[in-house]
């Protein structure tokens, strides 16, 4: 759907400074209801993460069979399968056994929702958008069944590197050479006589090494120190996604996000729980995920303002 609108706004358009392009497309369309197109789009494919998370971890088929009730077995009809409004409407319970549904189902569908509603907002209507989408879709993913699980599955992770170095190729031309923060300052030097995308994968490439390869010491650290494993690969593989799309400096913040919230949040469990040897585990990835995202909504005007502080 997307696709078809930026063709649209595409072919009727005029080219535009990047900078403005967002503007000025959003201009074309009443926003109130490309919103609501976006929430609703958001919400049904939350609807279709609620069978990922579920079955990517025990390693069942998200095509085969339809939705079932975890309790009764009793396929569900589609009329009980809208998003949020089916569990609004059965007040939360299968229809057959009355067991409770989880909470979690129109929480990913909201929540996934809402991201596609902000990211929207962030990109405007342009050709980056459906980029951007399935890049928050993977993370809602990782973090949901790293939250449950303690694992970030490589059909999620390996797909998603492959998938950012594509959008690294793509969005320049699709977008303007300046997309990526990072294509400026890499167009001088040995790389100044490449070819755009060139620049861009070399931007993913650095970025990528910056992501995993920090996690990757922050766990070999940890490790040395503590004799504990703490950092599983899955995380490393999950910042070589997230670095090689967002590039070094916004994978700089995601990671900083995620410290810092992850550490915030396992000081008050622990202090909950009265524990004092340090041991908790907790699901890192979903620290990461929520780091990625505040990186791609907020990442820019942060990044610049932190820039301005050593002009
Ligand atoms: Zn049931």
């Amino acid at each position: 759907m997307y696709f078809v609108l930026c063709t649209l706004i595409k072919t009727k358009g005029q080219e535009q400074s990047t900078k403005h392009k967002a503007q000025n497309t959003m201009d074309q369309i009443p926003p109130a209801f490309g919103y609501i197109v976006a929430g609703v789009f958001g919400a049904v494919i939350g609807s279709f993460l609620n069978v990922v998370i579920h079955r990517v971890p025990i390693e069942e088929s998200i095509v085969f069979p339809n939705s079932r009730c975890p309790s009764c077995g009793a396929a569900i009809a589609f009329y009980d399968n809208i998003p949020v409004l089916s569990y609004l409407a059965l007040r939360g319970k299968c229809r057959g056994c009355k067991e409770h549904i989880s909470f979690r189902y129109p929480a990913v569908e909201l929540l996934t929702a809402a991201l596609f509603v902000a990211v929207a907002w962030h990109d405007g209507f342009t050709p980056a958008l459906p980029f951007d989408l399935i890049f928050v879709t993977a993370l809602v993913a990782l973090v949901f069944i790293d939250a449950e699980h303690m694992i970030l599955p490589n059909v999620i992770t390996y797909p998603g590197i492959v998938f950012a170095l594509l959008a690294r190729i793509a969005i320049p031309y699709l977008m303007g050479r300046p997309y990526f923060d990072d294509i400026p300052s890499l167009s001088g030097g040995a790389l100044a006589d490449m070819p755009v995308w060139v620049i861009s994968l070399a931007g993913a490439l650095i970025g990528a090494l910056i992501g995993g390869g920090s996690l990757w010491l922050m766990g070999w650290t940890w490790e040395k120190l503590r004799g504990i494993e703490a950092m599983g690969l899955g995380d490393v593989k999950m910042m070589f996604m997230v670095g090689a799309y967002l590039g070094w400096r916004l994978t700089i913040l995601t990671i900083f996000v995620g410290v810092l919230t992850g550490s915030v949040i396992g000081i008050i469990l622990m202090a909950r729980q009265g524990q004092r040897n340090m041991q908790l585990l907790l699901p890192f990835g979903v620290f990461l995920g929520l780091g990625a995202v505040a990186a791609l909504l907020f990442g820019a005007p942060i990044v610049a303002w932190y820039a301005g502080q050593f002009r």
